[in-house]
Order: structure tokens, then sequence, then C-alpha cells
């Protein structure tokens, strides 16, 4: 199918886009990397009359340091991010997570903001973004807001971006010194949006795990943390007896439901093989 027609704009500032959002309401729609975007327009799904094309605002694309802290701009492609080596020194999960996002061609195009402001359940950056304890900063007419990625992501494609919001990137605390961090997922076959995926961090001081962090992609709408079993590791040591019962834990935490390919059963088992892995990976790194 062919998208409906539309008008197009290519603003240069982020004050343009504020304003054009603010005129158009929701008959306008901003275009990032496309990815997304342009197959719901092809297959109809959505039919605005405006495409606000924010590729030309250079201020959205950095990777840097600022204030001591890693800040990703909303259009940084996602071949940028997985070739960072600020990325890989300083927030090493999303360069493990990286290569899972669909295919190189996909992540020379697609953005680390569009994938956030889309917020698929099974996309890989929303639940790093949580595991990290990552802050965006959405501008609207009335100044930035500060969202903790913990509060950002509300149900199904549903997240706090109002309609007349940009996401302008996201603040993600550099990795202190004992911490570590893990990304694992299982698809189908490499490129898939993932059946499940663990993104995980923690601090092994002592022999024991310190301010863990559990956060699984494809188990429910939003990033789905796993805070009982955080607070249960919290002391205990990286044994085969408290990976078990952690595991045994998650089934009172996780209620996945079935898609097409994988029942609830089988999502949970997949959940608890990753869990083990991800602990295991996590105790050797930290
Ligand atoms: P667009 O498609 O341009 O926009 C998506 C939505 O976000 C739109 O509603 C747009 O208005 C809004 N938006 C974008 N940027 C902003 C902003 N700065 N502020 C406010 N709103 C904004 N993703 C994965 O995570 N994992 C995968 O395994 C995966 N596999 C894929 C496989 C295929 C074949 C394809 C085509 C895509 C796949 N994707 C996957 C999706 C890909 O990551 C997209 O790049 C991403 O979801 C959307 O990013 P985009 O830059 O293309 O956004």
């Amino acid at each position: 199918m062919k998208a409906p027609s539309f008008d197009y704009i290519r603003p240069g500032s982020v004050d343009e886009v504020l304003e054009l959002l603010a005129t158009h309401g929701d008959d306008a729609r901003i275009l990032a990397g496309g990815q997304t975007l342009m197959a719901t327009l092809n297959m109809r799904l959505s039919e605005p009359e405006l495409l606000i094309d924010i590729n030309a605002i250079e201020s959205l694309k950095g990777i840097e340091l600022r204030q001591g802290a890693l800040w990703i701009g909303a259009m940084a492609r996602h071949s940028h991010v997985e070739d960072s080596p600020l990325v890989a020194e300083h927030a090493p999960m999303l360069a493990q997570a990286a290569p899972h996002v669909a295919h190189r061609a996909i992540r020379n195009q697609g953005t680390f903001g569009g994938s956030i402001a889309f917020a698929d359940p099974a996309a890989e950056w929303p639940a790093c973004i949580v595991a990290l304890d990552a802050v965006l900063h959405l501008a609207g007419r009335q100044g930035v807001r500060k969202v903790p990625a913990v509060e950002f992501f509300l149900d199904l494609y549903t997240t706090e971006l109002a309609a007349d919001e940009v996401l302008l990137g996201c603040e993600i605390p550099i990795l202190a010194p004992g911490r570590a961090q893990v990304f694992q997922e299982l698809a189908r076959r490499h490129g898939d949006y993932a059946i499940v995926g663990v993104a995980a961090a923690a601090n092994l001081r002592g022999g024991v795990f310190h301010d863990m962090r559990l956060v699984f992609l494809g188990m429910d709408n939003t990033p789905a943390r796993a805070l009982d079993v955080e607070q249960w590791l919290e002391g205990k040591a990286p044994d085969e007896q408290a990976l078990a019962q952690a595991r045994q834990l998650l089934d009172d935490v996780l209620q996945p439901s079935a898609d097409l390919y994988n029942s609830t059963a089988t999502k949970m088992h997949l959940a608890g093989v990753l869990m083990g892995r991800v602990l295991r990976k996590l105790a050797e790194t930290a």
C-alpha cells in the first residue's frame, strides 16, 4: 500500500518544531529515522497531514559526556550508539544491546529517540534506559522537563511524551567502578524483535549483589522491572541456589501474554533461563 498524501517540512531548530506542533496539533507527526513511521503510513494505520522531519536539527544528534553523565541525543542513529567508544566505556549495556536492534541497514537510519518515543514493548532501548536509571529530556513550549525513564513508559506504545513535545535525548549515569551491566535477548532469528530480553546492572561487593536492576523486554506492555527479584537478590551471593530461588520468584513477578508464536509458559521458561545467564555474567563481570 502507499502512504496517504501529506505535507512535509524540514525545520532547522527545536523551537520551530515546537511552533509547528502547537499550530498543527494531532494532524502533525515528527519524522525521525522513519523506520517505524513510514511503515505505519504505508499501512494507513496513521494518516497525519504534516510530517515534521527533524533530521536537519544538529543539536539532537550528539553522543557526548555532559556534566558527568553520558548524553545520547534523540537523533543519534542506532549504529552511532553501536559504534560509539563513549557508549562502550560508560554504558556497555547499550553497546551489547545494539547489535540486536534489527539489522545494520535499519540501524543506520533508525534513531535512539525514535525507538524510545515509539515504545515498542519488545524494543531494546526502552528496557536498557530503565535499567540504567536514565533521565529523558522532553521539550515543550513551556521549557524542558526531565522524566526518569522508569516513569516514562505508561502502556503499550504510550509514554509521558505529549503530542506537542519533542524528545531531545537521554541522560545516562556513567558506569561506576565495581558495577557491571549486561544485556542479553532471545529472538527467533538474529535481527527479529526479541521474544524476551533482559537488561541488568549490579554491583558485586564482598562477593554479594547490591543495587540490582533487572528489566525485561517482550514480557509486558512496557519494560518490566522485576522489582521483587531485585530486592530479594540484594546481599545474596551469586551461587546456584540463589539463582534457582530468584527464578522461582520470577514466576510471581511476570505475567506475559502469549503471542502468535510463544505461549505464556514458553515465555516464562525463556525469561528464567535468560535471567540465570545474565546473573552469572554479571557476577563474572562485576
Ligand atoms: P520514526 O519511525 O521516524 O518515528 C517513530 C515514532 O516516534 C513516530 O511516532 C514519531 O513521531 C516519534 N518520534 C521520533 N522521534 C521523536 C522525537 N525526537 N520526539 C518525539 N517523537 C518522536 N526496533 C527495535 O528496537 N528492535 C528490533 O529488533 C527492531 N527490528 C526492526 C526490524 C525492521 C524490519 C524494522 C523496519 C524496524 C525494526 N525496529 C526494531 C524499529 C527501529 O528500531 C526503528 O528505528 C525505531 O522503532 C523507530 O525509530 P525511527 O528513528 O525510525 O523513528
